[in-house]
């Protein structure tokens, strides 16, 4: 039987802080294949995430499907605005929520990892985060700063992931981002520079595919995911709508699910994925390909 087998491979998943997003479904959907899973999990939500989890609040949703409940191998303070230790300012270094955290850069968990697990410890990196300070703005009236903010975090940072873990992956290994087609249509209300930041994010892909490809082997794909309210994008503000235009513009009308996410990571970066990178794979049950939409209120659902 063709199966999903991640047994004895290791992912870093970068971009978890509760259970209700992509990257906990994917490290889900990880342990379910058989690996084990290393979080990465930004400073200011470490402290609740790690409390949360050791006071059974997530356990529910740590179920597999065997029964047993996962566990996260180490769950790392990780914050992608910062690629070296230098790189954060002192008083974000003092600060209640970093103080305590060590050297939580991208360059700083790289190396955390190699005296955990030793070298080329990994076989799997997903990115799975992205922050627009300004994103509520329209990008008429985003500023220089958020900008560039939301690409430095959401886009930069995995151009940085590759230089600093892309050694520590074995030959063949597979990095993985999440986008989201606002990055090639407009959709009004994504605003901050979020929408050039998604952009940026897939051209990136197909660049370090071939980079990293001619370099170490690995291979490089982003998902496109279609609209799930996660707690990042329920602070977008309008998640809710833009869910149930998918479900009646798709041409599958089932919300999408982080399982559905997590299966495809899984998937991609397992030995059955190794022919595919430089990749937009989307997961958005087919939402892209519509031209015109279809629901009551479009012309082509009044007269259909
Ligand atoms: P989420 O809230 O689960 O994930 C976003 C994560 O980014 C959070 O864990 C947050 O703490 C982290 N983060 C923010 N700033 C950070 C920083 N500086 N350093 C490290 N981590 C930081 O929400 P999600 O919707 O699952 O988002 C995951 C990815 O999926 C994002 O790239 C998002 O753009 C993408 N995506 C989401 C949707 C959607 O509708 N939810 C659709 C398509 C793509």
């Amino acid at each position: 039987m063709l199966g999903i087998d991640l047994t004895g491979k290791r992912a870093f998943v970068a971009g978890v802080s509760d259970d209700g997003g992509f990257g906990f479904a994917i490290a889900k959907a990880f342990v379910e294949a058989g690996a084990s899973v290393c979080v990465g999990t930004w400073p200011p939500t470490w402290f609740i995430f790690t409390t949360m989890l050791e006071r059974g609040k997530f356990d529910k949703s740590l179920v597999l499907s065997g029964g047993d409940k996962m566990t996260f191998e180490k769950i790392y303070p990780f914050d992608a605005e910062y690629d070296t230790y230098e790189d954060i300012p002192q008083e974000v270094r003092d600060s209640k929520r970093y103080r305590d955290r060590g050297d939580c850069s991208i360059d700083g968990i790289a190396k955390r990892v190699v005296e955990d697990f030793g070298d080329q410890p990994l076989d799997i990196v997903v990115h799975s985060l992205a922050n627009g300070p300004e994103v509520k703005n329209p990008l008429l009236e985003t500023s220089r700063a958020g900008y560039l903010a939301a690409v430095g975090v959401s886009s930069y940072s995995f151009t940085s992931l590759l230089q600093r873990f892309g050694g520590l992956v074995k030959p063949g290994g597979a990095f993985l981002a999440l986008s989201y087609m606002a990055g090639e249509r407009v959709v009004p209300g994504y605003g901050g520079g979020m929408s050039s930041a998604k952009a940026a994010l897939e051209a990136d892909t197909r660049v370090l595919a071939y980079e990293a490809g001619r370099k170490w082997g690995h291979r490089v794909n982003v998902i496109s995911a279609g609209p799930f309210a996660s707690r990042a994008a329920s602070a977008i503000g309008f998640i809710q709508d833009m869910i149930e235009y998918t479900t009646r513009n798709a041409p599958l009308t089932d919300k999408i699910t982080g399982a559905e996410v997590g299966a495809t990571a899984a998937f991609q970066c397992s030995p059955l994925g190794t022919g595919i990178t430089g990749t937009t794979i989307y997961v958005d049950k087919g939402y892209h390909v519509m031209g015109l939409a279809v629901d009551e209120n479009s012309p082509s659902g009044k007269s259909s």
